[in-house]
């Protein structure tokens, strides 16, 4: 039978074997029980975005009782242990992924390397240029475009003049939103001009686990809407190209799929065989892949294992 003190919440941050859960109008501390404990060899089974049902042992505090089924999730390797994969958030809908026209300077390939893990998650990806009072962003327009013919949705912002941050407000109402991009490109900035209460939110949460938000490490999930969530990653290098190797790599640039019916190859890399009709679509300029989305294949290509 079930228990009826059960309740649902959701993990907003893990301390070790302590997390934080955000249930609909509080925050408590919560351990994690036994049982689920060694689950997966000293790997913490709870990743931030969990739905979970506790219960109160105290009054302060809850024992997570059972983890829902995930939906997507983003993973990281862990350095120690190749080949093992620990989950930094899990129910995600949507990657968006910040550049900005200058400082830091743009890079279109590190987009590219984003939308590989987006497209193999089945996440949605955004692609967003911030600082467009910086800088006239139209000689960067042909990058969003082609991104927007594989199915990102793009945006324009300032979340100095506040200019199209409504768009992308209107893109993270509801569900679970990622953000990533360079350290400087204005992630902060963004959520807090979208969003100024969730300042206070931030200082709440990190006030009860006595740390800084911007100087941790972790992944911190915060409410941004009333079904709207958002995820802020602590760095790019937590990010792993998980589960993917260099034969598989082509699957996740989608706009390869249909020419490479044509390569000589069934198997076909893309890299240097002969009759290569994705390489032959990049240098006859047809339009229909992008010489800076192949730039980022070969790139990425070269930096997985065989
Ligand atoms: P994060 O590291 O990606 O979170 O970036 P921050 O939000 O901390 O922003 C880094 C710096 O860029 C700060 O000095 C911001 O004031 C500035 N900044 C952020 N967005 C904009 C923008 O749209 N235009 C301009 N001119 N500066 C911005
Ligand atoms: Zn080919």
């Amino acid at each position: 039978m079930k228990d009826a003190r059960r309740m649902i919440a959701r993990v907003v941050e893990l301390h070790g074997q302590r997390a934080w859960l955000a249930a609909d109008d509080h925050f408590t501390e919560a351990i994690v029980k036994g049982k689920l404990k060694y689950a997966d060899k000293g790997v913490s089974p709870v990743a931030v975005g969990d739905y979970v049902e506790y219960t109160m042992k105290t009054e302060k505090l809850a024992a997570i009782e059972s983890i829902t089924k995930r939906e997507s999730v983003i993973s990281k390797p862990i350095v120690e242990k190749e080949d093992h994969l620990q989950i930094m958030v899990s129910n995600v809908d949507r990657l968006v992924i910040v550049t900005s026209t200058r400082e830091p300077a743009f890079k279109p390939g590190l987009v590219d390397r984003f939308l590989v893990i987006a497209v193999k998650q089945e996440i949605k990806p955004v692609v967003v240029l911030n600082k467009i009072d910086l800088e006239d962003s139209s000689s960067l327009a042909c990058y969003f475009k082609v991104w927007k013919s594989i199915s990102c949705d793009t945006v324009f912002t300032s979340a100095l003049t506040g200019e199209g941050v409504d768009d992308l407000a209107q893109l993270m109402k509801v569900g679970t939103s990622v953000i990533t991009g360079h350290s400087g490109v204005g992630k902060s900035s963004l959520l807090n001009r979208i969003s100024p209460e969730l300042g206070l939110r931030t200082d709440r949460i990190s006030a009860s686990s006595g740390r800084g938000v911007h100087t941790t490490s972790r992944v911190s999930l915060f409410r941004l809407f009333a079904d709207g969530w958002v995820a802020d990653t602590p760095g790019l290098k937590v990010f792993g190209l998980a589960g993917v190797d260099r034969k598989s790599l082509h699957v996740y640039f989608p706009e390869f799929a249909d020419i490479s019916s044509g390569c000589q190859f069934n198997d076909c890399l893309h890299v240097d065989e002969p009759r290569c009709a994705v390489r032959k679509s990049v240098e006859s300029g047809d339009g229909e892949i992008a010489e800076f989305r192949y730039k980022s294949y070969l790139r990425i290509f070269n930096s997985l294992r065989e």
